[in-house]
């Protein structure tokens, strides 16, 4: 038997006039690396924030469930005590302090300093690069890094459910492939994961299942590796036909 950690049914998000997202109903079960993919503004990083409870004041209808219970209108530090967390897009670590001390924020609903250093330890030999600078200032590494500092932060919180939004923006292709490594890893420990990632290619090889947004509305749900093949996932997100 499956069981969802995640159900969202009849979503509806307006900024104002603009629908953003026109009633999407999506469900991530325990375990699973699920991919969100879609062009540009089809209405991906609105869902993750109506998850989290990030979105600006705007209209939210429908209903989301962690765990079971219902979610919608708790904070996000709310939802780091329940074992969701989110890393943004734009990353959002704490420039001016330093790796070390940015994993210590990650485990800011911890008080278990002993597991907490072992943990520092652990995602350092997942995150070697971290290791090598844990002193250094956030804001000096390169965007890269700070993603998979950002990351780490996240799983410093022990996530059951780790929500990423666009980790791949704006890396170079190296930087790119360490980072869906460490997704895959991460997704081996059993945490689960929700991807919103505009490479549909690599996050399609990485997922277990996928859904495709256009418009504000899912397209298309299903098998990952399936629509790896699909003729229409081809040409319109992987630049093949
Ligand atoms: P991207 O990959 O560009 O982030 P996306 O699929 O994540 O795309 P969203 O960021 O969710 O898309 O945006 C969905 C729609 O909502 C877009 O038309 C966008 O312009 C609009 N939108 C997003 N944020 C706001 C906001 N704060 N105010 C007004 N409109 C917004």
């Amino acid at each position: 038997m499956t069981t969802n950690i995640l159900k969202i049914e009849g979503l509806k998000v307006a900024y104002g006039g603009i629908q953003a997202v026109k009633g999407v109903d999506l469900e991530v079960n325990k375990g699973e690396l699920i991919t969100l993919i879609g062009a540009n503004g089809a209405g991906k990083t609105t869902i993750l924030k109506a998850i989290t409870g990030t979105l600006p004041d705007c209209r939210v209808e429908g209903h989301i469930e962690y765990a079971g219970q219902p979610i919608k209108g708790l904070h996000s530090f709310e939802l780091v005590r329940k074992k969701l967390a989110m890393v943004p897009e734009g990353r959002g670590v704490f420039t001016r302090m330093s790796i070390r001390e940015n994993l210590l924020m990650g485990a800011f609903t911890r008080d278990d300093q002993a597991a907490i250093d072992a943990d520092i330890e652990k995602w350092f030999g997942v995150f070697p690069r971290l290791k090598e600078r844990s002193a250094q200032m956030a804001g000096t590494l390169s965007g890269g890094e700070q993603q998979m500092l950002a990351m780490a932060r996240a799983l410093m919180s022990h996530p059951e459910l780790l929500l990423l939004d666009e980790p791949s923006m704006g890396l170079s292709p190296i930087m790119v492939e360490k980072i869906f490594e460490v997704i895959r890893t991460v997704s081996a420990q059993g945490i689960t994961v929700l991807l919103v990632e505009q490479n549909a290619k690599l996050a399609l090889q990485a997922a277990n299942r996928a859904y495709v947004m256009e418009s504000g509305l899912v397209t298309m749900q299903g098998d990952a590796q399936q629509m790896l093949n699909d003729p229409k996932v081809k040409e319109a997100y992987l630049g093949e036909s």
